[in-house]
């Protein structure tokens, strides 16, 4: 308190504090209703200008979200938050990465192609380390000369593996411009019996590729979640005062920053976060805030609030500092901000269970984000380890030692000199594998499916208006989980 403020009352009187609730304090009323779980619609918005199919959002963790695992996200309908534990270069590139994972026409710099001199056995090799199956063959200018794949090439293997590409490969290539649209690209193969067409310029140099693998790729994943472009979406994690790293991915293409510390409503922050919102073309959402007051402080100029000071879990914050807010009443107190300005609210971290995200929406949320639940996926960065027999992924807090050492320690708002340590809020642990995010991720919505259909509401924004909550004894909460029976099958 400044010197000059008024005294608040006495100590005693200090002590007289409102409850404030997580999770496992809560239960979801059930209600009358109508509604079919799977026919519950999960879709929804993260920020003011992007729309997901399920309101899920990975990690800004550098063992959740890479690109890999930012793009399945945006398959599946959710939405990847990039970490910032890496350099702005290494951070452009994750985002092109991710834009161009789904687009119809592979552009040239991503084009394997051939050289007509080549022998046959080497573009055999270069094809199998490239993982291709197929590839134009351009003269030096980069006029398409012929296109060969591997039923081209197999006759010449044991025979001719020296001869050249040029006699192996099929020379009346049939091509399309730039314009050309997937179902006319798709025609066009289907008519000639070919699996991939060069997109050629007007002077028939190359200048793309479509194949019919990626199209069919495209079509699996009908939910996804696309810019304007056609290009899945990304979000990026910057810090509050990294004004550079902003600019090169916004100008990449990153549809959402998401200003990365954990106390937003640091002032210092709060201008910064208002000076970068001025730069950039993509969304801006600011976190983590837990309070009303931080929420009506950065409201007017953030498309998105993020909540969450302490639940994480491999956080340490509230043991560390002494300071934070149970989760289900934090994402409360924001949302009843957030909704007067029409401002989405994602609620971060603490998550374990299906049941969990479902509340956090009920309490206010639009999208909830998950560290935990899918650092143990295939997707997620870092490898697979074996320990006494069970395979485990590396999970850490980017307030762990580990993480802040690699960088990004101001989202703790510290640095480290050479003769002080850092003062972590995380720690590092280790995650049961998984499999694939796809499974956890229709495992999680499947969940919140199913509660919005004991609280009997079709969408999102029903289960924000309609559920309501009971509060839970310690009793009931030993009732909610599976209790006096050895359990043969984890679910
Ligand atoms: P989880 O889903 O694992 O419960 O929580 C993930 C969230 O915890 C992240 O999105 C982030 O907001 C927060 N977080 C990540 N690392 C740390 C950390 O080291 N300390 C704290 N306080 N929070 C963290």
């Amino acid at each position: 308190m400044a010197k000059d403020s008024p005294p608040r009352g006495t100590f005693t009187e200090k002590l007289q504090v409102p409850e404030a609730l997580t999770f496992d304090d809560v239960l979801l009323r059930p209600a009358e209703s109508r509604v079919e779980p799977d026919e519950a619609d999960v879709s929804t918005r993260v920020s003011t200008n992007i729309d997901l199919e399920i309101p899920i959002l990975s990690a800004a963790m550098d063992t959740v979200t890479e690109a890999e695992t930012a793009i399945q996200m945006a398959r599946e309908g959710g939405l990847g938050v990039l970490h910032r534990n890496m350099e702005p270069e290494r951070a452009v590139e994750e985002v092109e990465r991710v834009k161009r994972a789904d687009e119809t026409i592979i552009r040239r710099e991503n084009v394997v192609t051939a050289d007509p001199d080549q022998t046959v056995s080497e573009v055999d090799e270069m094809m199998s380390a490239e993982g291709v199956s197929g590839a134009p063959v351009v003269d030096e200018d980069d006029t398409v000369l012929g296109i060969i794949s591997g039923t081209d090439i197999r006759p010449y293997l044991e025979l001719g593996d020296f001869d050249a590409v040029r006699e192996a490969m099929t020379d009346e290539v049939i091509t399309a411009h730039e314009d050309v649209t997937p179902r006319q690209a798709l025609e066009l193969m289907y008519e000639h019996k070919i699996e991939r067409v060069p997109i050629v310029d007007t002077e028939d140099h190359l200048a793309g590729l479509v194949t019919m693998q990626g199209i069919l790729a495209r079509r699996e994943h009908q939910d996804a979640v696309r810019d304007e472009k056609g290009r899945l979406r990304i979000g990026v994690a910057v810090g509050p005062f990294e004004q550079d790293r902003a600019k090169a991915v916004d100008d990449a293409g990153a549809d959402a920053l998401f200003i990365d510390t954990a106390h937003a409503h640091n002032l210092n922050v709060v201008d910064s976060a208002r000076e970068i919102k001025d730069m950039v073309d993509a969304d801006v959402v600011v976190g983590n805030i837990g309070t009303a007051e931080a929420a009506r402080d950065i409201v007017d100029f953030a498309d998105g609030l993020k909540v969450g000071i302490g639940p994480g879990s491999i956080c340490t914050t509230r043991v560390v500092s002494g300071a934070g807010m149970p989760q289900v009443t934090a994402v409360a107190e924001v949302a009843d901000v957030a909704k007067e300005h029409d401002v989405p609210v994602i609620a971060d971290g603490g998550i374990r269970y299906s049941g969990d995200a479902a509340k956090a929406l009920a309490a206010g949320a639009d999208a909830v984000m998950l560290g935990s639940y899918f650092a143990g996926t295939q997707e997620a960065p870092g490898r697979v380890i074996t320990i006494k027999g069970k395979k485990y992924k590396q999970y850490r807090g980017m307030g762990s030692v580990g993480a802040m050492q690699s960088g990004g320690g101001d989202r703790y708002l510290k640095e480290e000199s050479e003769d002080e340590e850092f003062v972590p809020e995380g720690v590092e642990a280790a995650t049961p594998y998984k499999g694939t995010l796809s499974g956890e991720l229709h495992q999680l919505v499947g969940g919140i499916q199913s509660g919005m259909g004991y609280a009997g509401a079709e969408s999102v924004i029903e289960l924000q208006s309609e559920a309501e909550f009971v509060r839970v004894s310690q009793a009931g909460q030993q009732e909610s989980h599976p209790h006096d029976v050895m359990i043969t099958d984890e679910a």
